[in-house]
Formats: C-alpha cells, sequence, structure tokens
C-alpha cells in the first residue's frame, strides 16, 4: 500500500553499503520511520529528500511491518542553517527533541509547522538565537502535551506573588506558597519572562517569535524556557550539550 504526505526529515542514519534510515516528522502520519534504499548513491532519486531538514512531499510503501521510502519531492532544505555552526547546531537539537516527544502516529501538523517555522526563522530570517531557542523549547512542550499552567498561583489560586515556575509540575506559584508544591526545582519567573511565555502559549507558531524583552529578562527566559524543557523530558540531550560549547 502507498501513501503520500508532506513532511520533515527529522533524523537519519547511514545503513548498509548506501541505505538510509530516516524518521520523518509527518502532517498527517505522524512520525514515519522509513528505510531509504539506497538513498546515498549519488544517483539516488532519495538522495537530495533524505538529508536531515530536508522537508518534502513522501511516499511511503507499506509492506509487512515495515515501511519504506517509495520516493520523495523535495521542497525546502534550509541551506541557509549551513551558514552558521550555531543555527546548524541548534537546528539539530530542535530535531532531537521532535524526535523525542509525541506519540508516534498521531497526527503531527501543529509540530510540523513549528519545526518549518523554526528552521525558517533560523535560516532565513536570521532570527536571533536566544529568542528562537526558548520560543521553540515552550512551543514544544505545550503542542506535545507539558504545557505550563502559568495563569494564577496552582496553590492559592490568586495572582502569584514573586512568582516562581516549579518545573517538574509546570505550575506557577508564589515565593511564599513554595512549601505546598511537592519537591522539585522552582525558578523565579519575573513580569517580562512571564509575558513573553504567555506570548508564546497562546500564539499560533508563525508569531511565537514576535516579541521583544530587555536583555536581563531575555536571559530569564532562555533559562527558565531550556529547565523546564529538560525537566519535563527527564534528561540531557547531546545535541543541546554540543550548542551550549559553541556559546
Ligand atoms: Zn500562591
Amino acid at each position: 500500500m502507498h501513501f503520500t504526505d508532506d513532511g520533515i526529515v527529522i533524523k537519519h542514519m547511514n545503513i548498509k553499503e548506501s541505505d538510509k534510515y530516516l524518521v520523518i516528522l509527518t502532517a498527517k502520519y505522524g512520525k514515519c520511520r522509513v528505510l531509504a534504499p539506497g538513498a546515498r548513491g549519488k544517483a539516488s532519486r532519495l538522495l537530495a529528500a533524505s538529508q536531515l531538514f530536508s522537508y518534502g512531499s513522501f511516499t511511503f510503501f507499506e509492506g509487512r511491518g515495515y515501511l519504506k521510502l517509495d520516493s520523495a519531492e523535495p521542497k525546502e532544505q534550509f541551506f541557509g542553517l549551513s551558514e552558521e555552526l550555531t543555527a546548524l547546531s541548534l537546528a539539530s537539537y530542535f530535531m532531537e527533541l521532535l524526535d523525542m516527544v509525541g506519540d508516534s502516529d498521531a497526527p503531527a501538523n501543529d509540530l510540523l509547522r513549528l519545526a518549518l517555522n523554526s528552521l525558517y526563522a533560523l535560516s532565513k530570517l536570521k532570527l536571533p538565537e536566544n529568542i528562537v531557542k526558548p520560543a521553540f523549547e515552550l512551543k514544544l512542550m505545550a503542542l506535545s502535551g507539558f504545557e505550563p499552567l502559568i495563569g494564577r498561583c496552582g496553590v492559592c489560586g490568586k495572582d502569584a506573588q514573586d512568582p516562581l515556575l516549579n518545573l517538574q509540575n509546570g505550575v506557577l506559584h508564589c515565593a511564599s506558597c513554595r512549601d505546598k508544591i511537592d519537591g522539585g526545582v522552582s525558578l523565579p519567573v519575573a513580569e517580562g519572562t512571564l509575558a513573553a511565555m504567555r506570548h508564546v502559549l497562546s500564539s499560533d507558531v508563525k508569531r511565537i517569535f514576535s516579541f521583544s524583552l530587555k536583555q536581563e529578562a531575555l536571559e530569564q527566559f532562555y533559562r527558565v524556557c531550556e529547565a523546564y524543557a529538560l525537566a519535563q523530558l527527564g534528561h540531557d540531550l547531546p545535541t543541546l550539550a554540543f550548542y551550549n560549547k559553541l556559546l
């Protein structure tokens, strides 16, 4: 059986002499884990579309218990990423995060749009990485079922005083309500940080980078979003460690 969908290559591995194993995040079918036979051959019609970050239309063949890439038409390859090592490694981190979250075969149109908008922001618009990275992390968490509750204090229900975000429980709380939260780590979130977080959570993925913060608030926003994503996922990522070494 054949089926076709738009998607982006979020993981690639060389196998055998000239084959590739790919994870393609698609709009309708979620993550397709697929064999791309001969994709590394110089004359292969799968060569361009089977690179990391390749966005296009992919046609799959489903056999008994396996999925094979039959044909592919690349639409965008984000070549601009390779002009800047930090942008390239940040984009790799985004792909690793996408590989980790979400149900494998649930439709992933929003995640796909988040991926495309973020790669576009890095490769074409050249937006600052210290805005793109935290906004991507926070929106990704929200879209994959880990949205933090940052309305009122999660303990007393009032407007949070001297607010902190508990990373493990994903709730905002007053400094004075801290001892009623069960464990975990809480980080302070100032007014500007909260405003940026609310903007990212309430906006369509196209608009999540459209905010400005003073330097100090931006640094806090950056720290909180990274720490929140790592706390929710439960471990560090090699691509993030590599990116942080470059800074
Ligand atoms: Zn409270």
